[in-house]
């Protein structure tokens, strides 16, 4: 009975993020190349569920990153355009809406709403948090690239796919440790590896979405800014599609990868909320209509290619919950101006730069944060409410933990203010 519940609410997760996807504008999905060969792609959604729905309330769709070389200091593109990572700053980006909604709620007089907040969020130990009942799933549409998909890419010797799902050689340095980069040493099961970048234009520091789920179970999911306001949210259970042979080998395989690999690794006495939580991993049949293998299907024998373009969406924001991103911008790869930042008409929403104006829009935010003009986006992240996040992200990339060769960013990248001026140039 629990395995035909479990395989029920996989089917509905799973349909709801395919249903918003159904429901994107053309133009936000693969293309059909102009000389005929057709594109794949990955989708990923967050879907909350309360007593009575199943609700998607952020997707993503893409497998882009950009390369080390291009990275900003102003705060104003997106790195890391895989599904996954799409989705889950989408969901920072619902999440800010639903908390912009129980403020205004909050200071209407005519309201009569208990708290007066969103369906979801109440208010514990003066941080935000999802009411009780209130669950939050993860929906991807296949196994995530890095860790978890070694064996499968391994056992389907897809070679065109490993470069997507595994990496380069393994590079070792003072730089960046030993985290694998590497197509190849499919065997060294649980090793960190980084995202491949495109030949052209060099390798990226952005780890696989393997490993970065795998931190959410320690960290959750609403990011380091939130993590200010908000107690950790973590996700209940994960819903993956594409696997259709040998499930039982591929979900020991999920299991290990997914959160196994960190557990016991941290000491988690003194962080008060944050604990190690287990995802429950489901697959499913439900088919999504671009992934690889149903394009294959449609191609008949012709090759199929990724495609480059990426998009968001966001349940309820205004006046586009959909969102087309290439090359880390919105709706196109613009030149940037000498060291100017990007304007709002190419920036994402979910850039680091505008997630952060938003959370300064907050007025639980103003009323209780010392920021002006000079607060950058790194003092955000540093302020003493989300010092516990801070220390925990801290305990996972350093020895013993088992993830202590992480490779962390140059800070340099974190020190913008709210116009995108970069302290760090
Ligand atoms: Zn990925």
């Amino acid at each position: 009975m629990k395995n035909e519940a479990d395989g029920a609410l996989g089917r509905d997760i799973a349909r709801s993020v395919n249903d918003v996807y159904a429901a994107l504008p053309v133009r936000l999905k693969p293309e059909i190349r102009p000389n005929g060969t057709l594109e794949w792609t990955i989708l990923a959604g967050f879907v909350m569920e309360d007593e009575h729905t199943l609700k998607c309330v952020a997707a993503g769709v893409g497998m882009k990153c950009l390369p080390e070389s291009r990275l900003p200091l102003q705060g104003d593109m997106l790195h890391d355009t895989h599904a996954e990572i799409l989705a889950r700053r989408a969901f920072t980006k619902w999440l800010l809406l639903q908390l912009q909604l129980s403020e205004v709620e909050e200071g209407s007089t005519s309201s009569s709403t208990s708290n007066g907040i969103s369906p979801y969020l109440c208010i514990r130990d003066s941080k935000y948090t999802f009411r009780e009942n209130v669950k939050v799933h993860l929906y991807v549409s296949a196994l995530p690239c890095g860790d978890a998909s070694m064996a499968y890419t391994a056992d389907h010797q897809r070679s065109d796919d490993a470069a997507y799902y595994s990496a380069i050689p393994l590079l070792q340095g003072a730089d960046v440790g030993v985290v694998a980069r590497g197509r190849f040493d499919y065997t060294r099961l649980g090793a960190l590896r980084t995202k491949p970048g495109r030949a052209d234009a060099g390798s990226t520091i952005s780890h696989s979405c393997s490993d970065k789920l795998t931190t959410y179970s320690l960290l959750g999911v609403q990011g380091g800014l939130l993590a200010n306001i908000m107690h950790p949210v973590y996700i209940d259970t994960m819903v993956i599609g594409g696997v259709a042979d040998n499930r039982e080998k591929y979900s020991n395989e999920c299991h290990r990868s997914l959160y196994q690999r960190l557990n016991g690794s941290v000491d988690l006495k003194d962080l008060q909320e944050y604990t190690f939580h287990q995802p429950r991993i489901l697959f499913t049949d439900v088919p999504f209509y671009h992934a690889k293998e149903e394009v294959e299907g449609r191609a008949g024998g012709a090759g199929v290619q990724p495609a480059t373009h990426c998009a968001n969406y966001v349940a309820g924001d205004t006046p586009l919950e959909a969102e087309l991103v290439i090359g880390g911008l919105k709706n196109g790869n613009f030149k940037r101006r000498g060291a100017q930042t990007y304007g709002c008409k190419y920036r994402s929403r979910l850039c680091k730069l505008d997630i952060m104006r938003h959370f300064l829009s907050l007025r639980c935010v103003q009323e209780n944060f010392d920021t002006d003009a000079s607060t950058t986006y790194r003092d955000l992240k540093h302020a003493e409410t989300a010092r516990t996040y801070r220390t925990l992200k801290t305990l996972i990339r350093t020895p013993p933990s088992a993830f202590a060769d992480w490779i962390v960013s140059d800070t340099r990248l974190s020190m913008f203010d709210r116009e995108g001026v970069s302290g760090g140039a």
